[in-house]
């Protein structure tokens, strides 16, 4: 045996770099490989924002929480959510402290990006008939062909009354898919930039081929689609228009790797953070300040609409809880309680895959198995358009994961000058709260099938909640 090797009093100074795997217990080890089976599950059955409000929605009542529209007063250790249009939501835990003295909020978005049908998609053309798509966010387009897509989303009919739609989903059910070019004939297309190489008015959906009728019938093979649409939920052409059909990937999340450490499944920006702070959310009980979750639709077209974190639909939650903590509660309540607030947006952030290294900075770049990560600023160029945390936010969150024994480190959208994107942080902050950007390292991030380790799903969960119960 070599006595042990003893360290230069220094080399404490330093800070390293930690995998989760190292430092998780057995015990621990199963809590996160378990937890990863439910997050699954909840990836598989919500594959759009509509969805993942529904299954939120059951969680949280299952959980104790009510509706707010069904509670005239509120008082400590209240449990409350309130919907927006089926597409955002605000859930809360009231603290034994009033709200004017500030909340502590998680931030998370539920849209990922997909192709949306057009309000006019059905076509025929060559005896085959097609869907129209719009792309919905940023995507590389040539991830999307050929591969298998499920039809999620919802018709209105002229009558209001609401058809759900789930295709592709069941082991018996069709699919649909976006052909691509045979690489024998593709020379043109391989020359092109990969920009340019499959324009998106080509993302054009395989629906159906065999005709109604005889030949003297003109688009006949639209009308068999049609006619089978009509038979099975009573449609017509016009109700497509008023219509939410998403073409999302047809496969379930599944475990990668000989070790199953990672799960890859689409969606997981940002569902990952969106489930795991749902869950810490669940857990919290009587916190002292109010502990508030907010789950947020079209963060990635630009978070616009009356559903998106630019929309009033937050500041009108909180003043419905402020006036039914005390019927007093104004607008200057309301705008203390934004300003006293300090926030995590619950996004994820790139995690360094060496096949691609040089897009990032490794010393400032998180790991997959790192850890939560925590994200001072984001944006573009010369930190344009980022919240950029303050130091004072920052070692506040660092002291909280430390002190709860949470396994963090530290991450940048890309090395400098390479690209960089956004998140909802910023608007968060307009309303005068302190925010940080905190949230999972992915691999593969906006493809159909994005990639994280359980050791930090576990681990966001974890954190998220040791923010929410802190003082
Ligand atoms: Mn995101
Ligand atoms: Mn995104």
């Amino acid at each position: 045996m070599n006595p042990a090797k003893e360290q230069h009093p220094a080399a404490g100074l330093a800070c390293g770099r930690r995998n989760v795997w190292d430092l998780l217990s057995a015990e621990e080890k199963n809590q996160t490989m378990a937890f990863a089976e439910e997050y699954k599950q909840f990836l598989d059955a919500g594959k759009t924002e509509r969805e993942v409000i529904t299954l939120s929605e059951n969680l949280l009542k299952k959980a104790g929480f009510r509706n707010l529209t069904e509670c005239s007063s509120l008082k400590p250790g209240d449990k409350v959510y309130a919907i927006i249009r089926r597409k955002a939501l605000v859930a809360a835990v009231l603290g034994r402290i009033p709200l004017v003295e500030g909340l502590h909020l998680v931030g998370a978005h539920i849209d990922s990006p997909r192709l949306d049908l057009k309000p006019r998609p059905l076509y025929e053309e060559e005896d085959l008939v097609f869907l129209k798509t719009h792309y919905y966010g940023g995507i590389k387009k040539y991830q999307w062909l050929s591969v298998p897509l499920a039809l999620h989303g919802l018709v209105v009919k002229n009558d209001g009354s609401s058809i759900p739609v789930i295709i592709g989903e069941n082991p018996g059910d069709p699919v649909f898919t976006v052909n691509d070019l045979l690489p024998h004939l593709a020379k043109d297309q391989m020359e092109k930039k990969m920009m340019d190489a499959v324009p998106g008015e080509t993302l054009n959906i395989l629906a159906g081929s065999i005709p109604l009728g005889d030949v003297e019938l003109k688009e006949r093979f639209k009308l068999a689609v049609l006619d089978l649409l009509y038979r099975n939920y009573g449609l017509v052409e016009e109700d497509l228009i008023s219509a939410e059909l998403e073409l999302v990937p047809a496969w379930p999340a599944r475990d990668i790797g000989l070790d199953r450490s990672f799960v890859g499944g689409y969606g997981q920006d940002d569902r990952v953070c969106a489930y795991t702070a749902l869950r810490a959310c669940l857990e919290i009980s009587a916190p002292e300040r109010t502990a508030v979750l907010v789950l947020a639709d079209k963060e990635e077209i630009g978070s616009t609409g009356n559903t998106g974190m630019t929309a009033a639909f937050l500041t009108n939650a909180l003043a419905e809880i402020g006036f039914r903590c005390s019927p007093d509660f104004t607008e200057l309540h309301l705008r203390r309680t934004l300003a006293n607030s300090r926030a995590l947006s619950a996004d994820v952030n790139v995690a360094l895959d060496p096949n691609y290294g040089d897009v990032v900075e490794k010393r400032n770049t998180a790991r997959v198995g790192g850890g939560l990560v925590i994200t001072k600023y984001t944006g573009t160029r010369g930190k344009s358009g980022t919240n950029d945390a303050h130091a004072e936010m920052v070692a506040w969150i660092r002291q909280i994961f430390n002190r709860s024994g949470i396994i963090w480190q530290t991450g940048e959208l890309g090395k400098v000058d390479q690209g960089g994107g956004g998140t909802v942080a910023h608007f968060l902050a307009a309303h005068g709260m302190d925010v940080l950007d905190c949230g999972v390292g992915l691999l593969g991030m906006h493809s159909p099938f994005e990639v994280a380790s359980k050791a930090d799903i576990y681990m966001a969960y974890r954190g998220y909640g040791a923010f929410l119960a802190s003082h």
